[in-house]
């Protein structure tokens, strides 16, 4: 009778563990969905610049919409680098300070260059 209470217990968490999986992976699939929106911004920004700094040219005079497109760029870069870690935290990895390898949360040393991780 406890062998069957044991079995469903342990196909209980399997299953929890295989919900848990498919909710991280919808995650990670929706950062890196932002990421490509993110990235499509700056492009438009890249391009926002260009225009501006023809029109300005052509019309001889200062091209004062550039340090705005600048500043968001910068925030839209930002904003990549916070999704980024956001997959590494949902796939359960942390990077080294030392080397950038790429070490699973429970590591406390590097791998690959020995390095004490800190948390
Ligand atoms: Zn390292």
């Amino acid at each position: 009778m406890s062998f069957l209470k044991n079995f469903g217990k342990s196909v209980d968490s399997a299953v929890k563990k295989t919900v848990e999986r498919s909710k991280d992976l919808s995650e990670i699939a929706r950062l890196n969905s932002d990421i490509v929106k993110l990235k499509a911004k700056i492009e438009m920004e890249y391009s926002e610049i260009g225009e501006n700094a023809y029109k300005a040219y052509s019309e001889g005079v200062e091209n004062v919409k550039m340090s705005e497109s600048l500043e968001i760029i910068k925030d839209l870069f930002a904003q990549i680098e916070e999704k980024k870690e956001e997959i590494l935290v949902v796939k359960g990895i942390t990077i080294c300070p030392q080397c950038g390898a790429e070490l699973d949360m429970i590591c406390v040393y590097c791998g690959t260059c020995g390095t004490k991780i800190d948390r």
